[in-house]
């Protein structure tokens, strides 16, 4: 699809590192899919995924992590 940031890009399946902090925990995760500009590098992520992320992320958090890298899959 065509960049909306950038307007002059687009974009194809890539990975990305995305980070969430909440109450000063910081979840990392890496290679979560999406779809990647090929112009300005703005990273897409799709609902399916984001939603996997959220849980994910919320879950180290109540397990007590203060920092944990997780893999996306
Ligand atoms: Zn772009």
């Amino acid at each position: 699809m065509e960049c909306v940031i950038c307007r002059n890009g687009t974009t194809s399946a890539g990975f990305d590192t995305l980070s969430f902090e909440k109450n000063g925990h910081l979840v990392v995760i890496r290679n979560v899919p999406g779809e990647v500009c090929d112009n300005c590098g703005h990273f897409y992520i799709d609902s399916v995924a984001a939603l996997a992320l959220q849980k994910k992320a919320k879950k180290a958090i109540s397990d007590g992590a203060d920092l944990e890298i997780l893999q996306y899959s």
